[in-house]
């Protein structure tokens, strides 16, 4: 029996087999594409100018509204 590296998944933490396909570091698909949204998100908001609204953006999506996505179902 092979027995691969565990890591933590790149978006909630959960264990998960990092060479596994498609989903890489992910442990599912729905992570991988919760980090790729939030990395064009990153993206979009470097490619415009700063505005204050920019920034109550940011005070939205702190955390919490991520982690309680990821509840249902996984336990
Ligand atoms: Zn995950």
């Amino acid at each position: 029996m092979d027995k691969k590296p565990q890591i933590p998944c790149a978006t909630c933490g959960k264990p998960t087999n990092f060479f596994s396909p498609p989903t890489g570091p992910f442990c599912c698909q729905r992570c991988q594409l919760v980090d790729l949204g939030r990395w064009l998100n990153e993206e979009y908001r470097i490619s415009e100018p700063l505005t204050p609204d920019h920034l109550e953006e940011y005070a939205d999506l702190s955390g919490d509204s991520l982690d309680h996505a990821e509840d249902d179902g996984s336990h």
